[in-house]
């Protein structure tokens, strides 16, 4: 998705670019975390929406790929009102034994009237709720998740995996991502890395804290009560994909990992590591996993990979003239690499963005002599930068 006005910034540099999984149309007025009034506001408000999820996968109407979503009053019974305190005396009154299912709060959509207001800021609010019923079912809202996901089902909207179909539209997609990693997050983290205790959900699912009091007792010491560092906040980690291109500029370098079939290539990627810039850590995975070495690296663009907190740089890479050897003894992930003409991407692409945007790895590639990742990937959206002239700008 490109965002087509011109300016002097755009015609330097080209279009600004969303890519799948960002461009929410979501206003997370991440300021007001901490204000429970307008939460509870938020939270109880006839227009809010809740995207139900089970095991951080949201419920999908299948003919329309629309998210499937709750109102307050489906789930009241389940949830209360977690906001109705200030967050101070919330904290003051944690009591690690009474658990409540996670509630994250996404933002306002400010184009939609009628929803919760505040200040400066009205629109409707969107809340992540995990309705996955805990396996103790002796759990007191376990009854009532229970009920609710009865509910969703009953709507047709069944819980559906988005992350080898993209059936989501941009928005939906968006607004999905920000919830599963914040989901993802705070059920990873139950428990202070410093001194092990339960920590609890404050800011709408938006922060964690290590509570000095569990029931009213004064708990032992812990590293991260001190001034400023009584938070945990959610993370990302920084990924790098690339698309690398010969000295000469006419092949591209394009791996197969070893988990995909013969016939599947994409770009390729790693996490970086603390202490490199997005270029050094370009350069070394390029060179672990395929034995080439870089000379520039140019950041193209960004997604958000909520699988679980993933944020894919995307760059565009050119090979040293006496470092194009493929080599793959260092990294054992990819099980080939190799140097493909731009007219057998082209091909690629061409078919890719024909076909459905389901993540097509299965068998061999019968139309062009190699499959690619569909349009909506960043990787598609590199590879097109490089193989078609003037076609700087993602195709979607
Ligand atoms: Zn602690």
């Amino acid at each position: 998705m490109t965002n087509s006005l011109v300016t002097p910034l755009t015609k330097r540099y080209g279009e600004s670019i969303d890519t799948y999984f960002s461009g929410s149309p979501l206003n997370r007025v991440s300021f007001l975390r901490d204000n429970y009034a307008f939460l509870s506001d938020a939270l109880t408000n006839p227009t809010t929406r809740f995207l139900p999820m089970q095991k951080l996968e949201p419920s999908i109407f299948p003919d329309t790929g629309l998210l499937n979503t709750l109102v307050y009053d489906d789930l009241k019974d389940a949830i209360g009102n977690p906001f109705e305190k200030p967050e101070p005396e919330a904290v003051s009154a944690w009591d690690s034994s009474k658990e409540s299912p996670l509630l994250v709060f996404l933002g306002i959509d400010e184009s939609k009237s009628g929803g919760v207001t505040y200040g400066n800021y009205s629109g409707r609010a969107y809340f992540a709720l995990d309705v996955t019923v805990p396996v103790d079912s002796t759990t007191p809202y376990a009854t009532a998740l229970a009920d609710i996901v009865d509910k969703v089902e009953a709507t047709g909207a069944p819980f559906t995996p988005v992350r080898t179909q993209y059936v989501l539209n941009y928005s939906e997609a968006a607004i999905y991502a920000q919830a599963r990693s914040y989901m993802d997050w705070n059920i990873r983290n139950p428990f202070c890395a410093g001194c092990g205790t339960r920590t609890m959900s404050v800011n709408g699912g938006g922060k964690r804290v290590c509570p000095p009091t569990d029931r009213g007792v004064a708990k032992g010491p812990c590293p991260t009560r001190g001034v400023v560092t009584n938070i945990a906040f959610p993370r990302s980690d920084p990924t790098i994909i690339v698309a690398v291109v010969n000295s000469a500029g006419d092949r591209l370098l394009l791996g197969r990992n070893k988990r995909f079939p013969a016939g599947f290539y994409s770009c390729l990627a790693g996490f970086c590591e603390p202490g490199e810039s997005i270029e050094e850590s370009v350069r070394r995975e390029v060179w672990e996993e395929s034995g080439v070495k870089l000379g520039k690296v140019a950041i193209y663009a960004s997604q958000p990979w909520p699988y679980p907190a993933s944020l894919m740089v995307g760059a565009i890479a050119e090979a040293l003239p006496d470092g194009e050897s493929i080599h793959l003894e260092h990294d054992p992930e990819l099980g080939d690499a190799q140097w493909f003409p731009f007219s057998v991407v082209r091909d690629a692409l061409t078919i890719a963005e024909r076909k459905s945007n389901i993540l097509d790895i299965s068998g061999e590639p019968t139309e062009a002599p190699i499959k690619v990742p569909p349009s909506k990937a960043i990787a598609h959206n590199l590879m097109r930068a490089v193989v078609f002239e003037n076609a700087h700008l993602p195709k979607i």
